[in-house]
């Protein structure tokens, strides 16, 4: 019999021997799996954007459900979300944030501002959070919803399930 009749799939690319707690996967897949399920962004705001953030994780649209929990220290978190204005002058700051955080490790770009500078086209504000951090989402608005964060929270995880090897020794 094949493995598609004998097994059943719990998630893509991962199936269970039904009433075992055995499953079968190509290592990659379930890590990620298990990666996906647990993104613990850092609490760090910059402006008015992280309220949005904060609305985000709060009871009504509750980031929870999908193992997302904000951690108080860099040292405990693999997603950055730059939720807010940067200047010169902070990012620095924000930047020495993103290398206390362990690899692997992401970086959301939330709203105009993080994007690009948004309407502070000055001196004194970088343009873009890309200035100084190696982004892998980006989130236009100003302020983008928290429908918006969560989509982009949603597309960091199916990049982490594509990922290959970016973890362990195999790195
Ligand atoms: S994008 Fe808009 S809401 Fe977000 S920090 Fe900039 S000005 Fe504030």
């Amino acid at each position: 019999m094949g493995i598609e009749k004998e097994t059943i799939e719990i998630a893509p690319g991962i199936r269970q021997i039904p009433g075992t707690p055995v499953v079968l996967s190509p290592i990659d897949k379930i890590i990620n799996w298990a990666r996906a399920g647990s993104m613990w962004p850092v609490t760090f705001g910059l402006a008015c954007c992280a309220i949005e953030m904060m609305a985000t994780g709060a009871s009504h649209f509750d980031l929870d459900r999908y193992g997302i929990i904000f951690r108080a220290t860099p040292r405990q978190a693999d997603v950055l979300i730059v939720a807010g204005t940067v200047t010169k002058k902070m990012a620095p700051i924000v930047r020495r944030v993103y290398d206390q955080m362990p690899e692997p490790k992401y970086v959301i770009a939330m709203g105009s501002c993080a994007c690009s500078g948004g309407i502070f086209k000055t001196y004194s504000v970088a343009q873009g959070a890309d200035e100084f951090l190696p982004v892998d989402i980006y989130i236009p608005g100003c302020p983008p919803r928290p429908e918006a964060l969560l989509f982009g929270l949603l597309n960091l995880q199916q990049k982490i399930k594509s990922e290959a090897k970016k973890w362990g020794f195999w790195r």
